[in-house]
């Protein structure tokens, strides 16, 4: 058995989207599985196209996530160079051969011609074919003129390793350009002749290549080389309605979600997610079980659907299941200014009161701030609050200094502070629904907070019967 040799060929125009990187992923998860090779390749032959940094980023954004590949531009390999632009004697060389066997031709038309030719299929209503109007004699080839494919059109019938059986007819084989008159090769031959040379066994891509694929067989037959096996991935599509994600559906950047504070294994088990599963339920895996479990036939053929609050979940399960000790490792750039100067194990308590809820590391400044200084105190927490909005501030402040009363003979362990919450909604005969929000309200100055015995303890009496006074001079000011 031939050794697995995937790719990832990205052109260097913009930033990597989550959707995009999936191509990417597959190709590294199947070559890790395998034992094979995954390759990063820069296919960088439409010079207008090119955004300056591209590069830079995609490779930080594979390492990012983990993807770490065998050979590429920046680390070299047996197939060197690995950046297409580098390459350009090669696909000269095989052109070359494509001409001494008949197969490829100068195009000697001007783009107006092209065009005319064009306006007259659909004056016929005809669908354009370049090889109708593939002139009689050409001249030598200069490489200042275009260089075509002289194609043999017939029908074919090829197997996907995602799609399954697919057949077209002669109709949709043209002759393509393989190298443009400014001596770039164009993407549709530049990857023929580099997965050959790279002895690429798979190539993972987007369906958007799918209606070339019987234009490629064409090539492959003229270059007398058997195609490596294709696997076409569905398409992601957008949260809502049946189109393709875009960068105007809300797809970021995936290092935004780096820095928002996902964890890159959840972004791995996301995005393997789209548009794959184990055939069971399971929708939680390590990095190491997609790796085992992934495979093809398990790849669906219809679109997968992005939904982001979806990867906010998985992100939330995956920091709930980390030892504490590697969660605050792994979350402390996201720490607020104000926590630098508390104890460590103060903060790893607070971490673990929060673990529960937190969603991605972005949020624990939002969801910590109060354990580490005073807030203000904020009326529009009571006034805006659909339980408390309802009382006085007289009726809320009388109920608060019932509770300030019990607190201040709590030695504030979680266990005497649970007690005496129960006992206070006794006391003043109020739902946990009110009484609990006011005393979290004055305890924090925050909308939310972990559970309130636990916090309250955490926080320490002092800091809460302060609080809870600032809270008092509030109500009765107003
Ligand atoms: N350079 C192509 C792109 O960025 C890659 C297609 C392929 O994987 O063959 O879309």
């Amino acid at each position: 058995m031939k050794t697995v040799r995937t790719r990832f060929a990205p052109s260097p125009t913009g930033f990597l989207h989550v959707g995009g990187i999936r191509t990417a992923l597959f190709a590294w998860l199947l070559a890790r599985q395998q034992n094979g090779q995954f390759i990063l390749r820069f296919e960088d032959t439409d010079k207008k196209r090119e955004v300056a940094g591209a590069r830079e980023h995609l490779i930080d954004s594979l390492k990012t996530l983990g993807l770490a590949y065998d050979e590429g531009p920046d680390i070299g390999g047996p197939f060197a160079p690995y950046t297409q632009s580098e390459r350009l004697e090669h696909y000269q060389a095989w052109a070359q051969k494509l001409i001494a066997k008949g197969r490829a031709y100068a195009d000697p038309y001007s783009a107006e011609e092209v065009q005319a030719f064009r306006d007259q299929a659909r004056a016929n209503k005809q669908p354009f074919l370049y090889r109708n109007y593939r002139p009689e004699v050409t001249p030598t080839w200069d490489g200042t003129m275009p260089l075509r494919f002289k194609s043999d059109p017939k029908p074919y019938s090829w197997h996907d390793a995602v799609m399954g059986e697919l057949s077209t007819g002669p109709e949709v084989i043209d002759d393509f350009i393989l190298i443009k008159s400014d001596g770039y090769p164009t993407y549709n031959f530049a990857h023929i002749i580099d997965d050959l040379e790279m002895e690429i066994t798979h190539i993972m891509r987007g369906q958007e290549f799918l209606s070339s694929q019987p234009n490629y067989l064409n090539l492959y037959e003229a270059l007398e080389i058997t195609p490596p096996i294709l696997a076409t991935m569905p398409h992601i599509l957008a949260e809502n309605g049946n189109k393709k994600l875009s960068k105007r559906d809300g797809a970021k950047d995936v290092l935004d979600y780096i820095r928002d504070g996902y964890l890159p294994e959840t972004l791995v088990n996301f995005i393997a997610s789209l548009g794959w599963n184990d055939g069971t339920e399971q929708e939680l895996f390590s990095v190491s079980e997609v790796i085992t479990k992934f495979s093809l036939e398990h790849v669906q053929r219809s679109g997968a659907r992005f939904d982001e609050k979806r990867l906010e979940w998985m992100n939330g399960a995956k920091i709930r299941d980390l030892p504490l000790a590697d969660l605050a490792a792994r979350s402390q750039s996201f720490w607020p200014e104000s926590s630098h100067q508390s104890a460590s194990d103060y903060k790893l308590a607070v971490l673990g009161l929060i673990q529960e809820r937190l969603k991605f590391f972005a949020e624990i400044p939002q969801l910590t701030e109060f354990f580490f200084e005073d807030l203000p105190v904020d009326p529009n927490l009571i006034t805006t609050n659909k339980q408390l909005k309802k009382y006085t501030f007289t009726e809320l402040k009388t109920w608060l200094e019932t509770c300030r009363q019990s607190f201040e003979a709590s030695d504030f362990s979680a266990a005497d502070l649970t007690e005496r919450l129960n006992r206070l909604l006794e006391t003043t005969g109020q739902k946990p629904g009110v009484l609990f929000s006011l005393i979290r309200i004055a305890t924090t100055q925050a909308p939310a907070s972990p559970a309130l015995a636990e916090t309250m303890a955490l926080l320490g009496k002092e800091r809460c019967l302060r609080r809870i006074d600032q809270q008092l001079t509030v109500l009765t000011a107003a």
